[in-house]
């Protein structure tokens, strides 16, 4: 591969080419990064190509918490013409001598990328059946790395792969959830997201069920207990704030108006699962301690970032939280996310090991 393409929040640039161009220095690969502001995405060029799985045993593109998708370069095609973009694309993609699992169809999720999103519409069943025919796709072998097509603009495409287990499953990283009727705000799809995105489907199946217990730090109007609820869970909210009617009507959220830092549980539950407003540095020692001293056995928290260095707080978080879990001698998993539902802000999934 040449190098890798990270697609980002527009005007989170900088902050996942921070992250990108550390990992990769980290992974011993020289290169440049390549970064412009409000593009939607980075890419670090690679001095010299590297083989595929070199990359994939070095650089973990899955860590990267400013990326929403992410995938190696094999080819980029300037100049493709208005009218048959297919027998260029069609041509260059045979020449990587790759067949693939899947066809994900991209843009930058700019305003500019958006514009195209007609044309990918109507090109990418076109590319798919193309490449069907020339047996490049095969859609039963899941081990295949998967075959990005990243329109960079009506004339600009990056041809790229990534694993399964590497990247989004949705084109661009951005799932398409319903927003449920009842639920009281759209942050319930924020805690939707992570699920599917921080868990993995074992993990869904044995940490989401009736019966589980959760507490809900900064919960009005309701729009995470109400999430937990809908899955059957028992949940209690913390808030000085009121809740939506919606949420009470699920009986299974009881409402609490106390402070989210000093209130505690008499019995250990399931979830901890805190949205307050409040600085990174003070949310990530809160949610340790809960985990440290067994309050909780895992946690989904989000860290606010209204700074401009989101990267180096994010950092800064993870190494509060490992200080007080190591000092206690507790393994544990933490995943961080900048999820499609989330702004100014990370979400963090924390769990035992
Ligand atoms: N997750 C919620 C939802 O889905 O509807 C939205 C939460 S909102 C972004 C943040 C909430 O945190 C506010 O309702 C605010 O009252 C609450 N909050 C801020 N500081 C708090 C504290 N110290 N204790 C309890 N709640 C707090």
């Amino acid at each position: 591969a040449l190098g890798i393409l990270v697609q980002c929040r527009p005007g989170f640039e900088a902050d996942a080419s921070a992250e990108l161009t550390a990992a990769a220095r980290a992974a011993r690969f020289t290169g440049e990064t390549d970064t412009q502001p409000n593009s939607g995405f980075v890419i670090f060029e690679l001095t010299a190509p590297e083989a595929h799985d070199v990359i994939r045993r070095r650089l973990d593109l899955a860590r990267l918490i400013f990326s929403r998708q992410a995938f190696q370069v094999l080819a980029v095609l300037d100049d493709l013409p208005d009218r048959d973009r297919l027998t260029p694309l069609r041509e260059a993609i045979a020449a990587t001598g790759e067949r693939f699992s899947a066809l994900l169809p991209e843009t930058p999720d700019t305003n500019d990328g958006k514009e195209q999103s007609g044309f990918l519409r109507r090109f990418g069943p076109l590319l798919e059946d193309a490449l069907a025919k020339d047996g490049l796709l095969r859609p039963d072998s899941p081990h295949l790395p998967r075959l990005h097509v990243f329109f960079e603009g009506p004339k600009r495409a990056w041809l790229g792969v990534s694993l399964a287990s590497e990247g989004s499953a949705w084109p661009m990283g951005i799932p398409r959830l319903r927003m449920p009727k009842e639920a009281p705000s759209r942050s319930t799809l924020k805690l939707a997201e992570a699920f599917l995105t921080l868990l993995t489907v074992d993990e869904q199946k044995s940490t989401l069920r009736p019966g589980l217990t959760a507490v809900d730090l900064g919960a009005a109007p309701g729009g995470w207990s109400w999430q937990l609820a809908s899955r059957g869970i028992r949940v209690t909210a913390i808030d000085n704030g009121p809740l939506a009617p919606s949420a009470i009507a699920t009986g299974l959220i009881e409402h609490l108006r106390a402070d989210g830092f000093t209130w505690k549980p008499k019995k250990a539950v399931d979830w901890l699962v805190c949205d307050m407003v409040e600085q990174p540095s003070r949310i990530a020692p809160l949610i340790a301690d809960w985990f440290a001293t067994g309050r909780c056995r895992r946690s989904i928290f989000n860290l606010k970032l209204p700074m401009k260095r989101r990267h180096d707080e994010v950092e800064r978080c993870r190494a509060l939280i490992d200080a007080r879990l190591s000092a206690a001698g507790i393994k544990y998993i933490l995943r961080i996310k900048h999820l499609y539902h989330d702004r100014e802000e990370v979400t963090c999934y924390l769990t035992r090991r």
